[in-house]
């Protein structure tokens, strides 16, 4: 893989020499029994960056989202997204088959919320309708090509929240990118959230780990459920230090990586094939008017030593991340519009 300039997704980094170190020289404990000192620095630490009680580190986004939900959805009850919401396209049906959470979406529209059209779709409590009692955003959003949910739309929604008396879930698997491209601090987003997750294995570039951040109350029944779902780990402190060493080290440049996004759509621009601004770290690909299919693009990157990912039959991605430099998108944007001009 070594020469392969890899565009596929920002899980796909591996950790770096300092935070091999980092992880080498952490000092650890049992963490189901709460003994791991390290894990509790991250649970502080992103707690604290968030604006909230408490966090519960987690193996992973899935389990981190899924926690949050069933922390704010009784089994039977309802959750509301979007169509194309990770928690409902990629979490393999986790929310019903796990947490008997009935779910309903609102059409994919990704970054670009109605916040009027979520407060159209909430049920009411009462027999015999399914009682809405979450809704939740994802920021930035993946399938909706690394958007933005404006800060705005953000506020709204806890308007609507409030009103019909909801939780506010954000996936915020990406939501450090947000925070970069516009500004806004995270304790305002943590400010606007019921719940949240966060993961540190996508830009963050650490192997391994999210975290669920809440209040004390319900971080303390996160727990209860994080083991139930085979997620307690013991001496997690190994992992959790590359999560700190990701807080020091790489939010800041994850500037560099919308920065490296924006040359890739520049330079597809003439092919009228990149989907919507490019605001972060995705370059969104719809190949619908293009001459050649997704699969037939990632086969010609490849042979031209460009991963790229196929999420359709007609649209692709590109993702931009801490393994990725200048020197691989130059070959990038030199080779990709190639490919379209045949
Ligand atoms: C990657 C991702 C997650 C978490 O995925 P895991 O692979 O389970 O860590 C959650 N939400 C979004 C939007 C993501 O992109």
């Amino acid at each position: 893989m070594a020469d392969l300039v890899d565009l596929r997704s920002d899980t796909v980094t591996r950790p770096p020499a300092g935070m091999r170190a980092a992880m080498a020289a952490a000092e650890v404990g049992d963490d189901v029994y709460g003994e791991d000192p390290t894990v509790n620095a991250l649970e502080e630490r992103v707690a604290a960056l968030f604006g909230h009680e408490a966090a519960l580190f987690a193996p992973t986004g899935s389990m981190a989202n899924q926690i949050a939900i069933q922390l704010v959805v009784p089994p039977g009850e309802e959750l509301l997204c979007d169509a194309d919401a990770h928690v409902v396209t990629y979490e393999l049906g986790a929310a019903a088959a796990i947490g008997g959470v009935s779910t309903r979406t609102w059409p994919a529209v990704g970054a670009d919320i109605d916040p009027d059209a979520v407060a159209a779709l909430v049920r009411p409590d009462g027999y015999p309708g399914v009682p809405t009692r979450a809704i939740a955003v994802e920021q930035t959003h993946n399938r909706g090509g690394g958007g933005v949910v404006p800060l705005s739309t953000v506020e709204s929604l806890r308007a609507v929240a409030d009103e019909a008396g909801l939780a506010l879930h954000c996936d915020g698997a990406r939501i450090w990118h947000a925070h970069v491209a516009d500004g806004v601090p995270l304790a305002t987003y943590g400010a606007l959230f019921d719940t949240l997750s966060v993961c540190l294995s996508k830009g963050l570039g650490a192997p391994v780990g999210s975290l669920v951040v809440s209040s004390a109350e319900r971080i303390a029944r996160a727990r209860t459920i994080r083991k139930r779902m085979g997620g307690g780990m013991r001496q997690a402190g190994v992992l959790a230090a590359a999560g700190l060493y990701a807080l020091d080290h790489h939010i800041a440049r994850l500037a560099d990586d919308h920065r490296r996004a924006a040359r890739l759509a520049e330079a597809l621009a003439p092919f009228g094939v990149v989907a919507g601004p490019v605001r972060t770290n995705i370059v969104p690909l719809d190949l619908r008017k293009a001459p050649i299919d997704a699969h037939a693009l990632a086969a010609a990157a490849r042979d031209r030593g460009v991963l790229v990912s196929v999420l359709g039959p007609r649209t692709a991605r590109l993702v931009t991340h801490y393994d990725v430099d200048d020197a691989g998108i130059d070959h990038a944007a030199a080779v990709l519009p190639t490919v379209f001009r045949g």
